[in-house]
């Protein structure tokens, strides 16, 4: 008790003669903070850093929360005190440019080690079973990972996902959460049922469609800006058992994009009528088939680039990427099923890979990818990476400019994702923008800056290119709108949110009035 007490006076010491802040020590004494709030020097670094590797915040502490009421506890601190800091939860820091750093404030770990050891003293993970709507109870820091395990115990599995599970939960609601089911189940913002928040005020609410919706919706695709989720209900289906996984090219753009839109147009079919995954990717240069993703292509069946003409295609072939998920007791049918649907599509007819995994190893395909890039000291570089929605009318455009011009034939780092969805899967009351049309492309340049010597590789080049991409599209009045957003002025947000901006600032001014929360994302200035 002596030392805790000894640690509670440096924690006050610290905030007070780092922020000026003036808290109660009592106050904090009676929350019982002094357990969780952290100054270690690992703690400070990890919390400092991200996936993308190009920004460096030390925040003033770190805390590992047991409970929502810790949360709320330090937000009210924050809140209540004249001077304040600010607060920003960290999932799993898989940002790329500082979005959950908090500068001269306190970065909740909501998916580390110690705060999932403090929350063994209650469950932190509890499912509903019904016919038609199972969902589980989860944690805002649980990893995605950890809720398909421990779902798959009762045969059942989230419905939408993002295409690498070591996220966490809160971190992807923050977004979107978008994966090949988009088109059909829409993003995982589609498919939670209620949340449990901490508002920037320090009060914990629950919030779904029907109760407290203002705030439900202002926190899903909500950038961490109007509270923090403590324990969200996602929606389950019975899980598969397993996926044929499907991968064909096409040397043409139009006759790509036609079959991808075509096959997101089947969303509303009976699950033998469609495939249940849509995704694609563009393979710029022949360096890809040695790509982190495209271990798939087996080596009894090597792709000779310049036989499928993409020579002739500005050196330009996609892919697209399908899935169609089986049980063993149907195992009979599946085939039929998926021939049927391939013989509707366009691709070139010697370019089909096919394989066939469980379900769990498919949706955790890019850990292993992940595993191998750690191995060769490939994983923990720079990550300049760029995702943009693009309207459909301007797809071919932005092929034209972007795959096959400003990339152009250059050797890539990384893969470059493209897929369509439906935007009537997307709720237009939740925070996130989309483009105005009916359908809009995925494209995702998730590059890895490397010290190769090849100077098309390096961080400067990178970046230079990712803004000659968004200027091309500025100046060709291509309106795309940045997933997972990196963006500086709020002239530059304003313009990003268009029409949703006042909602924007009403939903701030309402849940988080001294901008306490997530100010690594740049929108707000705190007003302490
Ligand atoms: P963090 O980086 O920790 O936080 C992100 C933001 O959310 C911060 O502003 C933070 O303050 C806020 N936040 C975190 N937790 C909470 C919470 N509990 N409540 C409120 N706000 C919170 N995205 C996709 O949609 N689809 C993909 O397929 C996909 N694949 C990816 C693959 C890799 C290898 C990586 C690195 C990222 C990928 N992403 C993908 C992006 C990812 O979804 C986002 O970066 C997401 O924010 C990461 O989750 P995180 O837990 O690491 O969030």
């Amino acid at each position: 008790m002596a030392t805790k007490l000894l640690l509670l006076s440096f924690v006050i010491c610290r905030l007070i003669s780092t922020v000026g802040l003036t808290v109660d020590p009592n106050g904090l004494l009676r929350l019982g903070l002094y357990r969780q709030l952290s100054f270690d020097y690992a703690d400070v670094e990890t919390a400092s850093l991200d996936f993308g590797r190009m920004t460096q915040v030390k925040p003033l502490a770190v805390l590992h929360p047991s409970s929502a009421d810790d949360i709320a506890g330090l937000i009210r601190t924050a809140y209540e005190s004249p001077e304040g800091f600010t607060v920003s939860a960290r999932g799993h820091g898989h940002s790329i440019s500082g979005q959950a750093q908090a500068a001269n404030g306190v970065v909740i770990a909501m998916s580390s080690s110690i705060s999932k050891r403090n929350r063994l003293t209650r469950p932190s993970l509890s499912l509903g079973l019904g016919h038609k709507s199972s969902y589980v109870d989860v944690w805002g820091g649980e990893l995605w990972i950890d809720v398909l395990n421990s779902t798959l115990e009762h045969g059942l599995a989230p419905r939408s996902w993002t295409d690498y599970l070591y996220l966490s939960v809160g971190g992807t609601l923050s977004n979107a959460g978008i994966s090949g089911q988009a088109f059909h189940h829409g993003p995982q913002i589609s498919n939670v049922y209620e949340l449990d928040v901490v508002t920037g005020k320090g009060e914990i609410l629950t919030c779904s469609n029907e109760q407290n919706s203002q705030l439900f919706h202002a926190v899903l695709g909500g950038l961490g800006q109007f509270g923090i989720i403590t324990r969200a209900r996602i929606a389950l289906e019975p899980a598969p058992q397993r996926v044929k996984w499907i991968r064909v090219l096409y040397s043409k753009f139009s006759a790509f994009t036609k079959d991808q839109e075509y096959l997101i147009s089947l969303n509303g079919h009976p699950a033998s009528e469609r495939f249940d995954y849509v995704e694609g990717f563009v393979i710029v240069d022949e360096g890809l088939i040695n790509n982190w993703r495209s271990s798939f292509f087996s080596p009894r069946n090597p792709v000779k680039i310049s036989s499928l003409g993409a020579a002739a295609n500005g050196g330009v072939l996609y892919c697209l990427e399908i899935t169609k998920n089986y049980d063993e007791s149907s195992s009979d049918t599946v085939d039929q099923e998926v021939e049927a649907l391939l013989k509707k599509l366009d691709f070139i007819p010697t370019s089909v890979f096919t394989t066939d995994i469980p379900y769990v190893d498919f949706l955790d395909r890019v850990h292993k990818a992940e595993l191998k890039l750690r191995a060769k000291g490939l994983w923990d570089v720079p990550h300049p990476w760029l995702n943009l929605f693009v309207p459909k009318s301007r797809i071919a455009d932005f092929d034209q400019g972007v795959f096959k011009g400003i990339l152009g034939n250059k050797k890539t780092s990384g893969p470059i994702l493209i897929y369509p969805m439906n935007r009537n899967k997307w709720n237009q009351r939740s925070s996130v923008v989309t483009p105005d049309e009916d359908t809009f492309y995925l494209v995702a340049l998730l590059r890895s800056a490397l010290d190769s010597g090849e100077e098309t590789q390096t961080l400067d080049y990178l970046s230079n290119q990712n803004r000659q991409i968004l200027r091309f599209c500025k100046e060709t009045g291509i309106k795309v709108k940045q997933y997972l957003p990196n963006l500086s002025t709020q002239e530059e947000w304003k313009d990003h949110f268009g029409d949703k901006w006042d909602l924007i600032v009403k939903r701030k001014m309402e849940f988080d009035p001294k901008h306490i929360l997530a100010t690594g994302q740049r929108i707000f200035q705190p007003g302490l």
